[in-house]
């Protein structure tokens, strides 16, 4: 899985990982992504949740039955999946394959079950980033901003939160959400970075010693 870097030198194609409690900002800072990164391609994933008013099929994620859920993770179609609020989460495995074989980077809105299941299906190939808001209020404020979910459900997202928040470690990079301009300039940072390193420009070797043969002639 090779992608042809922006530079002309081939390299392996990454999975960026963006993971954050529900209402840190994760959402807009994807968004922000996919709008202002070139060749960085969504992954889209299935659900069993209930659509939210504003969410669109196949945009945000592909709304299925439990049952046509379980068939796809049955069958391997998943590439990883996992229960997060009583509800399946999973990434369809072949859109996934296919951009990374047409030379993108993919862009995972994934819990720190997924993440895990990706580190251990590709490890040199992942790169996640865990976002965490400033303080517990503002987490709480924008689940109200979002205005989306009933007092039930939002009381329920803070008490996950919680549980979310142990896994931070074991990402490899982690941004405070404290002004979504400065968390994009960072997580922007970080994919730049990722992009340029040598372990993954598989066409530095030939790249080179085609300089050199410039230089010698
Ligand atoms: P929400 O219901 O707010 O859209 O998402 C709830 C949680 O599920 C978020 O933390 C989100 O990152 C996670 N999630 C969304 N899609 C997937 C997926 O395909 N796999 C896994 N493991 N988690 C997901």
């Amino acid at each position: 899985m090779t992608a042809q870097g922006f530079d002309g030198v081939e390299r392996r194609g990454l999975m960026f990982v963006l993971s954050s409690p529900s209402g840190a900002g994760k959402t807009t800072l994807s968004r922000m992504l996919i709008d202002r990164m070139p060749g960085l391609k969504m992954s889209v994933s299935a659900t069993t949740r209930a659509k939210r008013p504003g969410e669109v099929e196949g945009r945000d994620y592909f709304f299925v039955a439990k049952a046509k859920f379980e068939q796809m993770a049955k069958q391997g179609d998943l590439l990883e999946w996992a229960t997060v609020f009583d509800n399946r989460y999973g990434t369809p495995r072949a859109p996934v394959e296919a951009a990374l074989a047409a030379g993108q980077d993919v862009l995972f809105d994934i819990d720190w079950q997924g993440t895990q299941q990706l580190r251990e299906k590709a490890r040199a190939d992942v790169v996640s980033v865990f976002i965490l808001p400033p303080s517990a209020a503002d987490l709480e404020k924008r689940l109200h901003t979002r205005a989306q979910d009933s007092e039930e459900v939002i009381r329920g997202r803070m008490n996950r939160a919680t549980h979310e928040l142990s896994h931070w470690a074991e990402y490899d990079y982690i941004v405070v959400n404290q002004n979504v301009d400065d968390a994009f300039a960072e997580v922007q940072s970080i994919l730049k970075a990722e992009r340029l390193k040598r372990e993954r420009r598989t066409g530095l070797t030939e790249f080179v010693r085609g300089l050199q043969r410039q230089l010698e002639t």
